[in-house]
Order: structure tokens, then C-alpha cells, then sequence
């Protein structure tokens, strides 16, 4: 048995329920309740995380030890271990939706790891908790594989995310109606242990707050601070102040890291924005392929596309007003809330150009530059072209002879490629010319390209490849797959698979293109 550090600091100094049966109930006064796993049937290590193990202290042995499988998916604890599901409210799709809490997460415990960093493990379709409303607690396969993969590939992106440590798959079978149409299936069911210094949202702060719960609220704002914001410094109102503002700048810079990678979140409730900026709860994510704002997997949002790419900007800060709505109690000075929603839009507008211009190549955004940009997203979405390739491609350019061929492998339709050169054309000339102006070597002017832009991403239909393999038993996919987007920056001969566009059969397939909230 590892021996590993805990310090449950989010038990210790923060009030919890009493009632310690899982009976769905609203939770009133308590940041969570105490609660076991259920246990199930066959736990079954799919597969893990070495990065994640090694920070945490855990060796490849102890992590494939029978007994790891048995804590990782419910079954027994580990020494230090005293598990809860944690209680919060949200804003679901713009409208109030009351309390929602951990309905199928368990935390474990708080690790200080081998790293000096606190790690909080938290099981995800863990069983019953009071936050599970109607809802059975558990996750499937091919939903737990799909948040495995993305917070690691996010990781390796370089943008802020949840960890995943490991993947084990239950034993048991868990029903689900994947389109809510009625087509219920038994399907193989699956735990994720999520990892992060904190897993405190923005709805953990909205639920006291709509219930009046001053004293509650306060605690929250204040435990954040000593826990996971211990750098700032001041008075307690000058830290709150300041707390706020870093959320706002936090959030700015994960959103802009979302768009530059074509991540598109889905489901952006506010109980889903995590207080540190990370990106949390990967539920129907998808990654963008041919260029469209409007674009959203999620099946549940079809109709509204609140969402989509495009859209995802904006809910950052409308979230964040969300935030500052239920902060306005504790803050008699509410400039820093305002000050707050407005850095919210520089920060985005400055990192969102520095990342843009960086994408291009370019040293900065310029008037010239941004009238480009958006003049070549225009023809990616017109022509229907891949996103991820294109700037991929983008860097292959010669310059002193551009030409549309460098780019034909991004093109999801053909004939485009003929119908659209002479605009294509014309823009390749324009950016050839204002990226010669460059005094960069064009290697290393690739180089850089290359190292903004990945090469592979976790597309739709790749997960949807791994999750028919491993519902066959055959984890060998997702290995394969995992490797490889560990380092989405660089070419790795012999898994081009892992980069080419979305088959044709991929184009409305389910699971491909189309997610729901149900998983
Ligand atoms: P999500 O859409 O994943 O952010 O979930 C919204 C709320 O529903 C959260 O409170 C979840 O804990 C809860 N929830 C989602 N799926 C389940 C499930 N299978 N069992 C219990 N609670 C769930
Ligand atoms: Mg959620």
C-alpha cells in the first residue's frame, strides 16, 4: 500500500453535512457531505497517467497493483482517504438551477504529492451521493475514456486542465439513453480519478448565496483564499479584491487557449468553470474540424448553440457576472467586481491577439494583420476546411512561391480546392507578403508555427475509434492514441492516423460529431 501524504483541508475547515445516508436531499449550511463509493463488481485498470502517478508518488508498479484498481474505482480506501462529495449550485444554460453538488463525483482526499503540490483525487461515476438527484451515480466507458483522454491531451496542449490519473472500468453495466429518444442501451461502465488542487467552481459560491447563507459563503470565499489562492496578500478585503480579478484574468486566458486549439467545452454551465481557471468536467466536448463559430457537439444545445466556438468568449464573461452576482454581498466595495468583468475582456481581447498573430506567424496583430486573419478564417468556413491542418499547413508555406497545394490536405471537400482558389489565391499572396516582411529565417519562423499549432488533436472520431476498441477489450487504441498526444506539437512518423481529418463517415456519425449531456 503507498504511502502517501493527506491533508483534507476542504473537510477539515469547512462545515459538513451531519447526515451521512445518500438520500437525495438538499444540503443546507455544509460545503459537502461525507460519502462512500459504491462498490462494483470487476475493477479493471484500462489505463493511467505516469506523469500524473509519478507527481503524485505513485510508481507504474503500485498504480497496476490489484489494489490500486480496487481503491481507483470505489472498492476500498487507502489510509488517509475519508471520502465526500462536495455541494454547489449553477446556472444551467442561463437559467438558475438550484443545488446540483458531486452527483456522481467522490473526492478522496487531498494529497501533498511527491511534487509539493496538493492533489485532490476524485473518483467520477463513483456511485450515489445526496447530489445525485434521479440519477444512478455512475458513468460509462466511453464518457469516462473521453475525459481520460482530453485532460491529458489538454495538459500536453499546454492549457490549463483537470489531470487524470486513471481509467478502470467497473465490471458492472450502466443504462443509458444516449440521444434521450427512448433507445436505452446497457453499456460498460467506467471510473476517471480527476486530479486538481481544487475543484471548487463557480456554482460553489452561487448555491450559499441564493440561499442567503451569508456565513457559509463567506467561509467558502475564505478557504479558497488560504487554500488555493495563498499567494496574495493584504488585507482580507484587499485579497478578496484581488482574488476576483485574478478569476476574471484566469478565465480570460483559458478561454483564449480553448479557441486557439478549436476546443469547444459544450455544456458551459456555470457549475462547469472552475475557480482556477482550469478547464473542468469534460462532458460532450469536441474539437473543432472544419471552421465554424456556430459549431457545438452537443446535441442538448442544438437549438440555442449558446455553446458553440464561437460563443464561448462571451459566456466566460457571462459567467463570471454570475459569479460576481453572488460575491456582491462580501464586497461593500464593488468596484473590484467590476473592475474584475472588465479586465475579464482585455485580458481575453490582448491573449486572444497575441495567440492569433502567433498562429500566423506574425510578431504582433496589427490592423493589417487582423483584417488577414479574419479574411482566412472566411474562407475556412466558406470551404469547409480544417482548421487544425490549415495552420498546420500554413507553416509549409514558401513563401517566395505560395501556393493553394500546401493547403489541399486540409479541405474536407475536393472541389473546393478549384472553386475557391482564386480567393485563396490571393490571400496566400497577401500573407506570403506581410510574412516575408519577417526577418526571421523561415526555419525558424516554422519552428515557432509549429510549436503554437498542434498537430494532433483528441478529434471526435478518434475518441469514438478508442472507445469502439476498448468496448471490444482492445486497449491497444488508446494507448497508441495517448502516446501520441502527449506531444501534439510534434510530427511522430508512423502515427499520421492520429492527425488526418474526419472521415466521411465520421460526418454524422454518433459519438463523432453528435454528443449529448447523457454519459
Ligand atoms: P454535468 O452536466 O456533468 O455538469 O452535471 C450536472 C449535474 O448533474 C451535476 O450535479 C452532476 O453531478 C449531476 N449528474 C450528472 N450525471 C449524473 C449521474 N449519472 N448520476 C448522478 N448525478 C449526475
Ligand atoms: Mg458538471
Amino acid at each position: 500500500m503507498p504511502d502517501l501524504a493527506f491533508d483534507n483541508r476542504f473537510l477539515a475547515e469547512l462545515p459538513g453535512d451531519p447526515d451521512p445516508s445518500t438520500h437525495t436531499r438538499q444540503v443546507l449550511g455544509a460545503a459537502y457531505s461525507r460519502v462512500l463509493p459504491t462498490p462494483v463488481a470487476a475493477p479493471k485498470l484500462l489505463a493511467y497517467s505516469a506523469e500524473v502517478a509519478a507527481a503524485i508518488g505513485l510508481s507504474g508498479a503500485q498504480v497496476e497493483s490489484e489494489d490500486f484498481a480496487q481503491v481507483f474505482a470505489g472498492n476500498a480506501q487507502w489510509p488517509g482517504m475519508d471520502p465526500w462529495a462536495s455541494n454547489y449550485g449553477g446556472h444551467q444554460f442561463g437559467h438558475w438551477a438550484g443545488q446540483l453538488g458531486d452527483g456522481r463525483a467522490i473526492s478522496l482526499g487531498e494529497v501533498i504529492g511527491a511534487d509539493g503540490q496538493r492533489h485532490e483525487l476524485q473518483l467520477k461515476g463513483a456511485g450515489r451521493t445526496p447530489y445525485s438527484r434521479h440519477a444512478d451515480g455512475r458513468a460509462v466507458l466511453r464518457s469516462s475514456l473521453r475525459e481520460f483522454v482530453c485532460s491529458e491531451a489538454m495538459h500536453a496542449l499546454g492549457v490549463p486542465t483537470t489531470r487524470a490519473l486513471s481509467l478502470v472500468a467497473t465490471g458492472d453495466e450502466v443504462v443509458r439513453d444516449m440521444f434521450y429518444n427512448g433507445n436505452a442501451r446497457a453499456e460498460p461502465g467506467a471510473i476517471v480519478c480527476r486530479v486538481a488542487p481544487s475543484f471548487i467552481r463557480f456554482g460553489h459560491f452561487e448555491l450559499p448565496a441564493s440561499r442567503k447563507d451569508l456565513p457559509l459563503l463567506e467561509k467558502l470565499v475564505d478557504f479558497t483564499l488560504a487554500r488555493d489562492y495563498p499567494q496574495l496578500t493584504g488585507s482580507m478585503e484587499q485579497r478578496r479584491a484581488a482574488w476576483f480579478i485574478e478569476v476574471c484574468e484566469r478565465t480570460a486566458r483559458l478561454i483564449a487557449q480553448w479557441m486557439r486549439v478549436g476546443f469547444v467545452h459544450g455544456v458551459m454551465n456555470t457549475d462547469n468553470l472552475s475557480i482556477l481557471g482550469l478547464t473542468i468536467d469534460y462532458g460532450p466536448y469536441g474539437w473543432l474540424e472544419p471552421f465554424d463559430p456556430q459549431w457545438t457537439p452537443n446535441t442538448t444545445d442544438f437549438e440555442g448553440r449558446r455553446y458553440a466556438y464561437g460563443q464561448q468568449p462571451q459566456i466566460g464573461q457571462w459567467n463570471l457576472s454570475a459569479l460576481a452576482g453572488a460575491l456582491v454581498a462580501l464586497f461593500p466595495d464593488q468596484a473590484p467586481l467590476h473592475e474584475g468583468l472588465k479586465r475579464y475582456a482585455s485580458v481575453f481581447a490582448a491573449e486572444h491577439a497575441r495567440l492569433t498573430a502567433a498562429r500566423f506567424g506574425w510578431p504582433t496583430l496589427g490592423e493589417v494583420e487582423l483584417e488577414l486573419a479574419q479574411d482566412f478564417f472566411r474562407l475556412l468556413q466558406r470551404d469547409e476546411v480544417d482548421v487544425t491542418l490549415a495552420f498546420r499547413h500554413l507553416a509549409d508555406l514558401d513563401l517566395s512561391a505560395p501556393a493553394m497545394g500546401t493547403l489541399a490536405p486540409a479541405f474536407y471537400a475536393p472541389e473546393r480546392i478549384a472553386k475557391g482558389a482564386v480567393d485563396w489565391n490571393a490571400w496566400l499572396q497577401a500573407y506570403a507578403a506581410r510574412s516575408l516582411a519577417d526577418p526571421r529565417p523561415a526555419s525558424e519562423r516554422r519552428a515557432a508555427m509549429d510549436a503554437i499549432n498542434p498537430l494532433y488533436v483528441p478529434r471526435n472520431y478518434l475518441a469514438q475509434l478508442a472507445i469502439d476498441a476498448a468496448e471490444q477489450g482492445d486497449v491497444s487504441v488508446l494507448q497508441q492514441w495517448m502516446a501520441t498526444l502527449r506531444q501534439p506539437y510534434c510530427v511522430q512518423p508512423g502515427r499520421e492516423r492520429f492527425a488526418a481529418r474526419r472521415p466521411e463517415w465520421a460526418r454524422e456519425r454518433a459519438g463523432c460529431s453528435m454528443l449529448s449531456c447523457s454519459s
